[in-house]
């Protein structure tokens, strides 16, 4: 297999964000958690997102890991890798963005990396370098006040130029208007400056388009899913890419028992549940017991197990904002909220152990526990069942315990909180087959 396209995500929910544009502009594309296992079997797919969290981390730390991720992708085949950060540029003077870049460019030996954050249809727009969220610039939005990485300058030339050892360029909108020739001159120009990367405005999805089209000119690229999008409509436009439907690698049905977890309190889940109540049998747990031990989650596999051949299940520890108050004075907000998700991770594994193929999480952390503990190396990216709620199809998994996963027959679909609409359960189970 030769990756068109390879990625490297400084978190898990951005890496499915650009997993999620790419498949919508038609590539195959897996998102893996973590720098994979030499020897991880993928199906036929087009692009690989790897997945880090790696933004808010000891910038060494972001270095090395980013490197080996290069590293494998590198070895796939990728000639185009993009390093993908938020699209408000999250970092600090320390990094991890500019670090991180810059080892990734000695390492392939590029002479200039195109840098761009902007994502239109989400309201990031850069002009004259200056990064806007939504009608503002990035240091008069709510980023200004980030718990840690507060952003005081909307210049991402000086922004970046203060965490990087290359000299920061900028390739201005009027340059970028006259298009692809245009922009290449201009690049070669910067590069005669001794400018190892620029800072790229792009205002719509046509700037992007030319800024990808641009980008697969070279090694490696900085930016948000608007890069990605407009790196992937480059790939299938210069036909480097067969595009594909995005529900084609997902539309085998892997049939068996259906079950839902929530360990989410938002206020959409609380209604998502109530609404479940309607087509699916529901157990609340007691977040009480929860804590005090591994019994309520026995409790609830042996209530889930009788009933699993009858149709779906839903097993949910939310409760409303003063229960989770009260429960977390009593015990610690992270005591409580580690013994539930270690909980919801326990009933997850021993329902797969029960024949579950087809599981829907919901809460961010609940997921990412879930996840860590089925050992799912990485998910195809398939139909979206909400925005940026896609149905995910699992490749590889733990030696000997998993083995439909290993086969990937084994769909998940993984919410943060507040994502999808009143009847999310149902609709996901609607797409997962
Ligand atoms: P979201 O995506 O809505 O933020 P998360 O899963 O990321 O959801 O976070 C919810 C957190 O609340 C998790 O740590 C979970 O274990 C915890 N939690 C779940 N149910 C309760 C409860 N009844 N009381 C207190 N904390 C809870």
């Amino acid at each position: 297999m030769t990756l068109a396209l390879g990625c490297i995500a400084d978190d898990y929910t951005g890496a499915s964000d650009l997993a999620n544009t790419l498949t919508r502009s038609g590539l195959r594309t897996v998102q893996t958690i973590g720098v994979p296992a030499d020897d991880l079997a993928l199906p036929e797919v087009d692009a690989v997102v790897v997945s880090l969290k790696s933004r808010s981390i000891e910038s060494d730390l972001a270095v090395s890991r980013s490197r080996a991720a290069e590293k494998w992708l590198r070895g796939r085949g990728a000639s185009h890798v993009l390093f993908k950060i938020c699209s408000t540029f999250d970092s600090t003077d320390k990094g991890n963005i500019g670090p991180v870049m810059d080892a990734l460019r000695a390492d392939c030996g590029e002479r200039i990396v195109l840098v761009t954050p902007a994502f239109p249809e989400v309201g990031r727009t850069v002009y004259m370098g200056n990064l806007f969220v939504g009608s503002v610039p990035l240091n008069e939005s709510p980023l200004k006040d980030h718990p840690l990485n507060p952003m005081h300058d909307s210049n991402l030339v000086r922004v970046l130029a203060r965490q990087s050892k290359t000299r920061i360029g900028l390739l201005d909108l009027a340059v970028l208007s006259r298009g692809g020739g245009a922009v290449r001159a201009r690049l070669a120009d910067l590069v005669g400056q001794g400018v190892g990367a620029a800072i790229v405005d792009a205002v719509f999805d046509s700037d992007l388009e030319t800024i990808g089209n641009v980008a697969l000119d070279h090694r490696l690229s900085v930016g948000a899913s608007g890069i990605g999008l407009g790196l992937a409509r480059a790939l299938v436009a210069s036909r480097k890419v067969r595009p594909n439907p995005s529900t084609a690698m997902s539309d085998a049905p892997v049939g068996g028992p259906a079950a839902c977890l929530a360990g989410s309190c938002s206020q959409a889940t609380l209604g998502q549940i109530a609404n479940a109540e309607k087509t699916m049998v529901v157990l609340h747990l007691d977040p009480e017991r929860v804590v005090a031990g591994k019994e309520e989650g026995r409790r609830a596999l042996a209530w889930a197990n009788e009933r699993l051949e009858q149709g779906p299940v839903l097993i949910a520890s939310s409760s409303t904002p003063d229960q989770v108050a009260a429960l977390q004075a009593r015990h610690g907000r992270e005591a409580a909220g580690h013994a539930i998700e270690q909980t919801m991770a326990d009933i997850a594994e021993g329902l797969v152990r029960s024949g579950v193929r087809r599981l829907v999480v919901a809460g961010g952390e609940t997921s990412g526990a879930v996840v860590d503990r089925l050992g799912i190396p990485g998910f195809l990216v398939g139909a979206e069942i909400a925005p940026g709620v896609p149905v995910l199809r699992a490749v590889g998994g733990k030696k000997g315990q998993k083995e439909s996963a290993e086969q990937g027959e084994m769909l998940l679909a993984l919410k943060s909180g507040n994502f999808g609409g009143p009847e999310f359960f149902s609709d996901a189970l609607k797409l997962m087959r």
